[in-house]
Formats: C-alpha cells, sequence, structure tokens
C-alpha cells in the first residue's frame, strides 16, 4: 500500500509532519508523498523523521490553479530530486498572493459587520492561512454553526464576502513543475466534469497536449466506475497514473491514510516506482 496525496498542518491538514510520518508507518505505506497546498515545508519537516523510519517520501505539492474559467487542482511531484529554487521561489509569490488576498477577505468581513481580525486567522492557519481557518474563527465567534455553515454564509465563491484569489494559470503551473523535474498530475478529476464522461475525455486530452504526465486515478471521492474510467483515459492519452487519499487529518475525518474512506482505496505499490520513470520522461 502507498499513499500519494496527503497534507499536514503546513497546509490544511491537521497532522504535523512527523505525525504523518508516524502514521504512514502505523498503517504500513511503502511510500507516502505529502501534497501539501502551496508549500514544501510539510515535506521538508518530515524528511528526518521518514529517513529515520525507512519510509519512502515522495516530495509533492497540491496548486489551486485556472484552466477555463474555473479552480482546477494541480498536483506536482519529484521523485527524482528536490525542486529547484526557482519552483521555491515561486511558490513565495503565491503566498504573497495569499496573503493579499486575505486582507481583502478581512476588510470584506468587516464590512460586513463582522468583528474579526487577520491576526486572530493566523493565528491558527500560519504561513498559509485559508478560507477554512476563517471558517473556524467565524465558528468560535458564532457567526456561523459549522464551518460548511461559514463557507455557505460568507467564504463560498457564491457568498457575500467572497473576494477572489489571483490563480496561476495551469499552462503556466504545468511549465514550472515540469521545469523542475516534476511529474504533473491532475488531482480528483471527478471534482472537473462531473459525471460528464465525454467531456472530460476531451478536457484530458487537452491537458495532455498541454505537459499534463499523469492522472489521479485512485482517489477517496472515486467510485469503482470512476477508477476503471479515468485509468483508460490514461491508457488513451498516453498518461501516468497517481492515487492518494487526500488525507488531512481531523479537518476530513471520514479519510484514512492510506485507505481512504471505509477502505475504498487501494492504491498499487508500482504507482511509486512509475513516478520515477515518469519523471525520466522528456
Ligand atoms: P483558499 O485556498 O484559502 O481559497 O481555500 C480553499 C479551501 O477552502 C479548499 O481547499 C477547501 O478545503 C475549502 N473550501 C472551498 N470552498 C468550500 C465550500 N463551499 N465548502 C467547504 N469548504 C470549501
Ligand atoms: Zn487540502
Ligand atoms: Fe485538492
Ligand atoms: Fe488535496
Amino acid at each position: 500500500m502507498i499513499d500519494l496525496h496527503s497534507h499536514t498542518d503546513e497546509s490544511d491538514g491537521t497532522f504535523t509532519p512527523a505525525e504523518l510520518v508516524a502514521e504512514g508507518v502505523r498503517v504500513g505505506l511503502r511510500a507516502l508523498s505529502i501534497t501539501d497546498h502551496d508549500t514544501f515545508a510539510g515535506y521538508d519537516g518530515a524528511v528526518p523523521y521518514a529517513a529515520a523510519a525507512g519510509l519512502e517520501l515522495i516530495c509533492g505539492i497540491e496548486l489551486s490553479t485556472r484552466y477555463q474559467g474555473a479552480s482546477v487542482h494541480l498536483l506536482g511531484y519529484f521523485p527524482l530530486a528536490p525542486p529547484s529554487a526557482e519552483l521555491r521561489a515561486w511558490l513565495g509569490w503565491m503566498l504573497e498572493m495569499r496573503r493579499d488576498r486575505n486582507i481583502r477577505l478581512i476588510a470584506k468581513l468587516q464590512s460586513l459587520g463582522l468583528e474579526i481580525t487577520l491576526k486572530e486567522v493566523e493565528k491558527i492557519g500560519r504561513t498559509l492561512t485559508g478560507r477554512p481557518h476563517f471558517a473556524r474563527v467565524l465558528v468560535e465567534k458564532g457567526y456561523a454553526t459549522d464551518v460548511q455553515n461559514a463557507f455557505d454564509l460568507y467564504l463560498d465563491e457564491s457568498a457575500r464576502g467572497f473576494v477572489q484569489r489571483q490563480e496561476v494559470p495551469m499552462e503556466e503551473a504545468l511549465e514550472r513543475i515540469l521545469a523542475s523535474g516534476g511529474v504533473p498530475s491532475l488531482a480528483h478529476p471527478n471534482r472537473v466534469a462531473k459525471n460528464n464522461w465525454e467531456k472530460l475525455a476531451a478536457y484530458v486530452e487537452d491537458l495532455a497536449g498541454l505537459g499534463m504526465r499523469a492522472i489521479e486515478v485512485y482517489h477517496s471521492d472515486h467510485s469503482p466506475e470512476n477508477v476503471s474510467y479515468y485509468a483508460s483515459l490514461a491508457e488513451r492519452f498516453n498518461l501516468g497514473i497517481t492515487g492518494g487519499s487526500d488525507f488531512h487529518g481531523a479537518n476530513k475525518p471520514l479519510i484514512s491514510l492510506g485507505t481512504g474512506k471505509r477502505n475504498n482505496l487501494n492504491v498499487p505499490d508500482a504507482l511509486a516506482e512509475n513516478l520515477k520513470d515518469l519523471a525520466m520522461r522528456s
């Protein structure tokens, strides 16, 4: 068993890098990839723990990109060598865009009459403060009944507190990952064109033409039908296959590392080795 999609508390998970490695060992993973949103801090922190435990740790990332007018998640894997300094610098720029959005989001919420400060939100979100952290503070303050309610009332794209964050174009994200020796993989494709399989096929074909190297076939949100269809798309468009639970600890309590939701996940060990071949494809 391996797991190529997980989050630490350096993004929106709740496990520290050390705790995530320990959990990987506990459930018997052969390889683990940490794919935090917009940062390598969780991976960096986990390296010594994984080395000490003898667990294969694969460097990864998950980026929110803009493609055809929608927000699309893109995974990047660096199985051969750590990502370049250029890529890290670019992530720093993305963090600045995020902070800029957070400043505007606080102003917007205050203008709606809510008493909330950026300091309160950043206390729990730290460098990767995002809307889930805003949601938690809104709940603590009694402005929403739970996190979902906070999104519905204020933070969702359709809600009255929403402010846009500048997202990187998919084309640029693909280029940057490839230039840094990485393998870009389309994350959880069922979010892209739900139940519209022909549309998804055209979409994946376009992305393959832009440099996409793989598609996330295995995921906690994928049905067996999804898995077989996405695998057929990978074969059809000569893409590699990745898979993982999208573990977030207590933030997504139904998802277990390695085994997904109610044991619905079983990512073949061979995919970890295949990632290295995909990274060497030129
Ligand atoms: P951010 O990157 O700060 O804009 O936050 C994005 C994160 O917010 C996503 O990864 C989700 O975890 C969460 N999120 C976005 N929209 C919703 C929603 N409508 N309901 C619940 N969670 C959401
Ligand atoms: Zn996440
Ligand atoms: Fe995602
Ligand atoms: Fe994720």
